[in-house]
């Protein structure tokens, strides 16, 4: 539209929809900071915050420091002579001189006079391309990012700012950050780094907003302010879009809106085949927020409800009451429907920002202190989660899933400690259910699918992730857009693995369903049925379209097809075969 050429970039479809709006560009490594005004009289107050939070900051940097003195070798020399430079910042630099001059002079908060001192010598050094310069601004932004970390203690609401109809551009953006975005401001985002079943992949579906990931070019092509079109559903990215296709991309909006509220009208109708079976469709949810498009969807139940959410973007975790009454939300809005309540699942893509504290480098690494592990670790934190969830389960069925299993001991701890949790409400005399509630594993490991057989017999239901199960078994990390062309839940060896671990759970008779990004996708819907899976959960959006699908699909076709399917060496044929099949629908 403007003077400006249109530019068009290919990136990941992550998050289905077209969203048209104005970019805000998100700087690399900024943190929001709240601006006021500050009272004549709260001047010197502010000063003395300002100062506490320096000290504050030398003080982690310090411990920083100690930890690096530990090491050997070339990176710890050079991260030690980092730190060193940070800890001269911290205590002269114009960095913290000219934040407390902004105080006096323009009486605004702390906070915001270091995120202005940081704009204003970027600003003066931008001109500069001299790679050491770049990296030292990066140095002082990284030490003002940290001590408006250490004034702001609280949440801060990101992207509150945006006006409505923004579309958020980023190099990353976390779990954590997509967490905190009102759908109802922000459009459509579009971002540098990350893959499409990662967590933030996943909260932008939950949330209905159309995002692309991957798009290498994308900060060297876009400025605040411009025309952005993002189509979620084909992973393109238009900038600055001339008249014509503005208009194009309006219309196909617009006809996906119209399909959207046709298949609203599947909302009351049963998910059942042709040929009469009928399977349960339930929602995938994080937030409260997200309660109103479960119940438009249609939802019988929550299949999963990633409580590690509740852990995000705060400085300590959430009491036993706290969690109680965020459970209660769910449970009262489902209305004796069944709510799947899995313990905090935090680690890899999904930080807890040392909400638990010194666990963080471990819990960093998707092989490391991920869900149960770290939940084993910190007896407490699991035992508030059970004690939260048997205090809900008065108001409405409910049943407990532990993610990141695989070893039948890992369950047997968590069984000892969910009595533990029993035993401390009775003795407080409150009322639990007898018997307790249901107590099954996420099958998402590799090894957890193969030994399913022994895990039936000391679960009381199984639910196939197939997010972790993929990226452990083709060892690609979900999250990361490189190496996203590996990343395929068609591969033989991850249909072996949900194949392997539903026959167990239908031998042991415990139920299973399926609660990865795959149940959503009605693309997969007839193999799924078609391996015996009857549960399938999703976000809340995909409901009614993988309804529609399995009310125009005969499942005893669909099992003759999965059995074709499962004969299969390469994904290639697989997906054609599936595809075929769908085809004919
Ligand atoms: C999965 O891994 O498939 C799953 C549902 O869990 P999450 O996506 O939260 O890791
Ligand atoms: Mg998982």
């Amino acid at each position: 539209m403007g003077p400006n050429k249109t530019v068009f970039c290919q990136g990941l479809a992550v998050s289905g929809g077209i969203a048209i709006g104005v970019a805000q560009v998100r700087e690399i490594g900024a943190i929001e900071a709240p601006e006021y005004v500050v009272a004549k009289s709260n001047i010197a107050k502010e000063l003395k915050r300002l100062d506490h939070a320096v000290i504050l900051t030398r003080r982690q940097v310090r411990r920083l420091q100690n930890r690096v003195d530990a090491l050997d070798g070339e990176v710890a020399k050079e991260l030690g002579f980092l730190l060193d430079a940070y800890q001269m910042m911290l205590k002269d630099s114009r960095l913290v001189r000219g934040a407390g001059i902004k105080i006096v002079n323009l009486r605004i908060n702390a906070e915001a006079a270091i995120q202005r001192e940081i704009t204003e010598i970027s600003s003066a050094f931008q001109s500069m391309t001299d790679s050491y310069i770049a990296a030292r601004l990066d140095d002082i932004r990284d030490v003002g990012n940290r001590i408006i970390r250490n004034l702001t203690r609280k949440p801060i609401k990101r992207f509150s700012s945006a006006p409505k109809g923004s579309i958020i551009i980023a190099k990353q953006l976390t779990p954590a950050d997509m967490a905190q975005i009102d759908p109802e401001r922000i459009a459509g985002v579009a971002s540098v780094l990350g893959g499409a079943e990662g967590h933030t992949a996943i909260m932008a579906r939950a949330l209905g907003i159309p995002m692309v990931l991957g798009i290498e070019n994308l900060l060297t092509n876009v400025k605040n302010g411009e025309t952005v079109i993002v189509d979620g559903s084909a992973g393109e990215v238009l900038i600055n879009p001339d008249k014509t296709k503005l208009e194009q991309y309006r219309r196909r909006r617009d006809t996906i809106q119209r399909k959207n509220r046709q298949l609203a009208r599947l909302r009351q109708l049963p998910a059942l085949s042709i040929d009469g079976t009928q399977f349960q469709l339930m929602a995938n949810v994080e937030l409260p927020m997200e309660l109103p498009t479960v119940l438009q969807a249609g939802a019988e139940g929550i299949g999963l409800l990633r409580s590690e959410f509740m852990f995000m973007n705060r400085n300590s975790p959430p009491d036993e009451e706290e969690q109680y009454q965020h459970l209660c939300k769910f449970i009262k809005d489902m209305n004796g429907q069944q709510v799947t309540f899995r313990s905090l699942d935090i680690g890899a893509d999904k930080s807890h920002q040392g909400t638990i504290g010194e666990l963080d480098d471990s819990a960093a690494s998707a092989l490391g202190l991920r869900g149960i592990r770290l939940a084993l670790l910190n007896e407490g934190l699991l035992e508030t989660q059970f004690r939260a969830v048997l205090r809900a389960a008065a108001h409405g069925p409910v049943r407990i899933l532990l993610p990141m299993i695989s070893a039948v001991g890992e369950v047997h701890k968590a069984k000892k400690i969910l009595g533990k949790a029993a035993r401390k409400l009775k003795r407080r005399k409150i009322a639990i259910p007898e018997p307790l509630p249901p107590l099954g594993v996420m099958i998402e490991v590799p090894g957890a699918a193969l030994a399913a057989d022994a895990l039936a017999q000391v679960s009381d239901f199984f639910a196939i992730g197939s997010n972790d199960l993929t990226m452990y078994t083709l060892a690609a990390d979900r999250a990361n857009e490189h190496v996203a062309h590996l990343y395929d839940p068609l591969h033989p060896a991850v249909l072996r693995l949900i194949q392997f671990a539903t026959n167990a759970a239908l031998r042991a008779r415990i139920p299973i369903s399926i609660c990865g990004e795959m149940a959503g996708d009605s693309r997969f819907t007839a193999l799924l049925i078609g391996l015996g899976l009857h549960e399938l959960s999703m976000t809340p959006a995909s409901i009614p379209h993988v309804k529609q699908r399995i009310r125009n699909m005969d499942a005893a076709a669909a099992a003759a097809r999965a059995a074709l399917i499962m004969d299969q060496k390469d994904s290639a044929r697989i997906a054609v075969l599936l595809d075929d099949f769908n085809n004919l629908a």
